[in-house]
């Protein structure tokens, strides 16, 4: 390795979504350097992930931890291994492999996203992030050649016309919208179980502002105008690849919901009372590893009582 630079904690915000509690020094500045070297540094740990992007974890004395392993250790082709960061003195990496390897369990994001620490939160949800668009790019878009992975696994090179390809996300608004003083608008998907709901959400559109969309999709969606809104926080949901970006809304006007069945089967007014009975079955919420959740419990100022949909 060439001369340490300090290391730079990220950013902590406010609030907190489970997936947005990353600790580690991405330490983007030297992929470009480890990109031949990163399995030869003297203390790398190295995450396991599979084709269907599950990892392996121990159960530790505090709960989950991911499993990772020493880079001696690890049979896996070394010129697939991409560079996750760093942390007290650690490097960190991602590697492909199988559930041939063994381990305690296979997980996925969704199971144990809330219940790993602040460090293995965020190098998980930037590994499965990262194996995500690199098996989503395998071809040039411009020639559709075969790609070449570089740069410790952040870019993907088309050795036919030179393009370098970039990691990609896609924004995403997700809203909670609110009448202004007790209650707040649920709606359950089609494809949903009956008494499972969540806050309104879709895909930023080309040439338009999350704020934007936010007031697009609620309109779609409920057909509801809505006013003051406000950004809350943001959370990474690799699965694929969208960045979910958390907002209020206060409906304007007429509160008289208009559910457009195509997107959603139903949606309904719930109080703060409504979501925080521990005896209710409808509605179940979001789980604690979705920004929902926290959007929710934001709004309500205490943590709903369970129980929250899997
Ligand atoms: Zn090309």
């Amino acid at each position: 390795m060439s001369q340490e630079r300090p290391a730079a904690p990220p950013y902590t915000q406010p609030v907190r979504p489970a997936l947005s509690r990353a600790v580690h020094d991405r330490d983007g500045l030297r992929r470009a350097e480890l990109n031949d070297t990163l399995h030869r540094h003297p203390d790398l740990r190295v995450l396991m992930v599979t084709d269907d992007y599950l990892v392996p974890t121990v159960e530790a004395d505090r709960g989950p931890a991911l499993d990772l392993r020493r880079g001696d250790t690890v049979h896996s082709e070394p010129a697939g291994w991409s560079y996750l960061g760093r942390h007290d003195g650690v490097a960190y990496a991602m590697a492909r492999g199988s559930r041939d390897i063994r381990a305690d369990r296979w997980v996925g994001l969704r199971e144990i996203g809330a219940e790993v620490d602040d460090l293995d939160a965020g190098l998980l949800v930037e590994a499965v992030g990262l194996a995500q668009w690199q098996d989503r790019s395998l071809h040039c878009p411009l020639c559709g050649a075969v790609t070449e992975l570089r740069d410790a696994g952040w870019v993907r090179h088309c050795p036919a016309d030179g393009t370098e390809i970039f990691p990609r996300t896609d924004p995403a608004m997700i809203v909670l919208v609110h009448d202004g003083a007790d209650r707040c608008v649920l709606g359950r998907q089609s494809i949903w179980p009956p008494d499972r709901f969540s806050v309104l959400a879709g895909f930023v559109e080309p040439g338009e502002s999350a704020e934007q969309a936010v007031a697009r999709e609620v309109f779609e969606e409920v057909g509801l105008s809505v006013t003051d809104i406000r950004y809350v926080t943001s959370q990474p949901w690799p699965l694929p690849q969208s960045l979910m970006l958390g907002f209020t809304a206060q409906v304007d006007g007429d509160q008289r919901l208009v559910v457009d069945q195509k997107e959603l089967a139903e949606a309904d007014w719930f109080s703060r009372a409504d979501l925080v009975r521990a005896d209710r079955v409808r509605p179940k919420l979001p789980p604690p590893v979705s920004i929902a959740y926290q959007l929710i419990t934001d709004w309500l100022g205490e943590k709903p009582a369970t129980p929250a949909w899997t």
